[in-house]
């Protein structure tokens, strides 16, 4: 860090990308992985960010855990994803902390269900997002059975934030991964935003090219991206971010971190990498502000 002799830090923090497992993610993934319950599913999990702790039943009470980590990090606002297709916990906690939490859904867009409750959280919670996931329900981004998700994200001025690419899921399936699924959706839906969560998670190039192409595709840097690690060739977290903001402009990357799970909690060490990455690239003090809060301010019109 010896090369920065200005140091920029945002003038607040918007998290983009912030899981909230409640007590019934644990139980479908018990159920899921063949665990007689949540607890057993603890005891087993190999996860590669450490301990897990099961979440109180109460989604109150781990409304309140996140609303501690946001103090104890100054994050002015967190965008929570609750489980797929889930909006109970979720209501919970923008009942609570209307301010401090933008609520998302995960939603399969396989589900039949899957509109009708796209549609009740946006009325009765105020839904701003929706996050996709094609390798784990195995849908090409372009099917027509997910069009009407893109219809409601352009009458609702919703994100659509994709994860595309390779996955901690051990059931994807790399045939549903490459983000060019998304082109000829950018090219029929041009006023919904796109953002890719965690840079394209592995698929880099395509990122580049499809932000290059449509104005309406943001990079998403959350998580310690560790598909870095899986290209056939030397990139760094700087050299990523260099290269998206070549393609399409500072105002086009989304900062987040994938926080997800406590103990961990939220994931300062991924805030604290970017923004010294955002340093050496020397970018300016907007600039900063854009990438860690005003781009997602004015995406969502908060
Ligand atoms: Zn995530």
């Amino acid at each position: 860090m010896s090369s920065v002799d200005r140091w920029y830090t945002p003038d607040k923090v918007y998290d983009s990308h912030c899981h909230f497992f409640g007590y019934s993610f644990f139980n479908r993934i018990a159920k899921q992985r063949g665990f007689n319950s949540p607890e057993e599913l603890v005891k087993n999990w190999q996860f590669r960010g450490g301990k897990i702790e099961l979440p109180p039943k109460d989604p109150r009470e781990l409304t309140e855990m996140w609303v501690r980590e946001a103090e104890k990090y100054n994050v002015d606002k967190i965008v929570l994803l609750p489980e797929f297709n889930e909006l109970n916990d979720l209501r919970v906690a923008i009942r609570e902390y209307p301010n401090r939490f933008i609520p998302f859904l995960s939603i399969d867009p396989t589900q039949p269900e899957a509109k009708e409750i796209l549609e009740k959280g946006i009325s009765e919670i105020g839904v701003k997002g929706v996050k996709l996931y094609p390798p784990l329900h195995y849908f090409h981004a372009y099917e027509e059975r997910v069009k009407p998700i893109y219809e409601i994200a352009q009458d609702h001025n919703l994100l659509v934030t994709f994860h595309f690419g390779v996955s901690v899921g051990s059931t994807a399936d790399m045939r549903f991964m490459n983000p060019t699924d998304l082109s000829p959706v950018a090219l029929e839906f041009p006023k919904v935003r796109f953002a890719l969560a965690h840079f394209g998670t592995g698929y880099f190039r395509e990122l580049l090219f499809l932000m290059y192409h449509y104005k309406n595709i943001y990079a998403e840097t959350s998580s310690s991206n560790v598909w870095m690690k899986y290209l056939p060739y030397e990139l760094s977290l700087k050299d990523v971010f260099r290269k998206v903001i070549d393609a399409a402009g500072v105002d086009h990357v989304i900062f987040g971190t994938d926080s997800s799970f406590f103990p961990r909690g939220w994931r300062r060490a991924i805030f604290d990498w970017q923004l010294a990455v955002a340093n050496e690239l020397r970018l300016t003090q907007e600039e900063i502000n854009l990438i860690f809060y005003k781009n997602l301010e004015r995406i969502l019109n908060l």
